[in-house]
């Protein structure tokens, strides 16, 4: 496996990767890579001929007073899990290999404002452009006829699938189902920060799901109901602030008055600075023991 920093690098040799008539697949990161990031891999490995892992802290998806300068960085442990997933290079290139004229000279920027402003955006203004600028950028560089993201940023997923049918990307978005640990919390690189009582209580945004999962099945179709059935699992939680607990369109992520089968729980709650984020389909199921 090869780990690369330029672009020209991972261009020339992915040019070759094609040319051989060879597909190309991408799992966007930013790296702490965790069980989850592995499935996203193993599905590219069994999807695509050649896959590339590309791990980079954004600073464009990061507001002021976020937590850019903290976030978890493992490079090493990073390279070693996309090589045991089938990766074939790993692209991790440093910040002016990105923006080269620096972050703030970034003139174009890629959004995407009608799914943008709500849930995560109503927090996170800048956020989704952020992403959207940099996975833009990463598709360029790569090329992949595929790209992985995770359905546990559900937002993110919805709005990187709208860019690229809005633009015409030559990419197929595909979203993998959530990986949690054992007592159902979802997997994520901000877990760390949680101190052993909040991770204790951080349960509850599972259980909340699973919770309004059951309610759905015995029949409750009302979506202030269903927003009520989550909100009071997580005031279980006397650490947890609940920011969201919203039942969406799938596709669309508006609101919805009436839940049906497309229907998305969508829940938010911050323990201390961290905030912690699941959802799962009105179907279920949601893995791991109910808090
Ligand atoms: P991140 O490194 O947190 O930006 O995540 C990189 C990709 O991994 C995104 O597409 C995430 O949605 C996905 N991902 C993160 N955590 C999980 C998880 N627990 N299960 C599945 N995918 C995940």
């Amino acid at each position: 496996m090869q780990v690369l920093t330029r672009v020209a690098e991972v261009r020339s040799h992915l040019d070759a990767v094609r040319a051989a008539g060879r597909s190309v697949g991408v799992v966007p990161t930013m790296g702490a890579l965790h069980r989850g990031h592995a499935s996203l891999v193993d599905r590219a490995a069994a999807e695509c001929d050649e896959v590339v892992v590309t791990v980079f802290v954004n600073p464009l998806q990061f507001a002021a007073g976020e937590d850019l300068e903290a976030y978890p960085r493992d490079l090493d442990g990073d390279v070693s899990l996309a090589a045991d997933h089938g990766a074939a290079v790993v692209f991790a290139p440093t910040e002016d290999e990105m923006y080269p004229d620096g972050r703030g000279a970034v003139l174009t920027q890629v959004a995407v404002p009608a799914l943008s402003e709500r849930f995560e955006g109503a927090s996170r203004p800048t956020h989704f452009s952020g992403v959207c600028t940099v996975v833009a950028k990463l598709f360029n560089v790569v090329g992949p006829s595929r790209a992985y993201f995770g359905e546990k940023d559900f937002q993110q997923l919805a709005v990187v699938s709208r860019m690229v049918r809005d633009l015409s990307f030559p990419v197929d978005v595909v979203g993998c189902p959530t990986v949690r640990e054992p007592d159902g919390l979802a997997m994520s690189s901000r877990n760390v920060y949680l101190s052993a009582e909040e991770r204790r209580q951080s349960v509850v945004l599972s259980a909340a799901l699973a919770d309004a999962v059951e309610a759905f099945g015995a029949g409750v179709r009302e979506g202030a109901a269903l927003e009520q059935v989550m909100a009071d699992r997580v005031a279980t939680a006397p650490a947890g602030v609940l920011d969201y607990a919203v039942v969406v369109d799938a596709r669309t992520l508006e609101p919805r008055g009436r839940a049906d089968e497309h229907s998305r729980l969508l829940v938010a709650v911050a323990f201390g600075a961290t905030r912690l984020l699941d959802n799962a389909s009105v179907l279920g199921p949601i893995g791991g023991a109910r808090g």
